[in-house]
């Protein structure tokens, strides 16, 4: 595999109170990879996507993001993965699009100068370049994640993560957040997943993570998990989604 820009090394999380959140948890993510992460209710699945960008810091083992441990450089980490919520509400800030978008670029720093133009090509890579100025709380669900892709991309993280994407957006909305996933992926972004939906994006991943219990059950290709999905309380995609031809949501 080439180098790794996420590695999970023997990592346990136990919260106070004694509560396993990860037990053991070891994985390498490289650049450009596209990765399904799923599991039920309580699985892990949260823990594990806090630890990639130093939100928790593990009990015992270690999380490296771009060789660099996240208990060293928690500030690299914020920057290198970038997380997109289920409830961007929470996650936009901004009096307007183009303020939201700016406030990672600001927390770092930059010129004024550098962020002008990372806001401005990052709206674009949305497609939302004319929407700058609007007022966050009247975009569409759609609209507002990908103001949090923006933000993300502002930041130039290499890796996107999405926590239940789909949950609260409606059929246009789903096909334009998966369209911005496929898009990331084709610039050489790491995407990571995590979907009760994986139908979604079954034609896009190469590989699905699945959490049981706070361990790691599976990390291997969609193909090769499809026979043991259920047992750890995944619905199993449908087969033809397995062709990678059929592409049911965006075409
Ligand atoms: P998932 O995201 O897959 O639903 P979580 O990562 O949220 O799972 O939770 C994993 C386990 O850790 C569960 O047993 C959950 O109850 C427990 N847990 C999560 N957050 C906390 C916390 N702050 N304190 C104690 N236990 C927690």
């Amino acid at each position: 595999m080439a180098e790794s820009v996420l590695e999970f090394k023997k990592v346990t999380h136990t919260f106070a109170g004694g509560t396993r959140g990860l037990s053991g948890v070891s994985f390498r993510a490289a650049p450009g990879e596209f990765i399904i992460l799923c599991g039920k209710n309580g699985s892990g699945k949260t823990t594990l996507l806090r630890h990639m960008n130093a939100l928790s810091l593990p009990s015992e083992g270690e999380v490296l993001v771009a060789g660099v441990s996240t208990r060293k450089n928690p500030v690299q980490a914020r920057q290198v993965v970038g997380m997109v919520f289920s409830d961007v509400r929470n996650q936009i800030v901004g009096e307007t699009v183009a303020d939201d978008v700016a406030f990672g670029p600001e927390n770092l720093g930059l010129p004024e100068e550098e962020i002008n133009k990372r806001v401005k090509a990052s709206l674009e890579a949305v497609g939302m370049g004319h929407m700058g100025d609007r007022r966050p709380y009247l975009l569409s669900g759609g609209e507002k994640q990908r103001t949090a892709v923006a933000g993300v991309l502002a930041m130039e993280s290499r890796v996107i993560v999405f926590d239940e994407p789909f949950s609260n957006l409606d059929y246009p909305g789903v096909k334009q957040v998966l369209q911005q996933m496929v898009n990331l992926h084709g610039l050489g972004k790491t995407i990571i997943v995590a979907t009760h939906d994986i139908e979604k994006v079954a034609a896009h991943a190469g590989r699905i993570l699945v959490m049981d219990n706070g361990r790691l059950a599976l990390d291997c290709s969609l193909e090769e998990a499809a026979p043991d999905l259920e047992k750890y309380g995944v619905r199993r995609p449908c087969a033809s989604l397995f062709g990678r031809e059929v592409d049911s949501w965006l075409e």
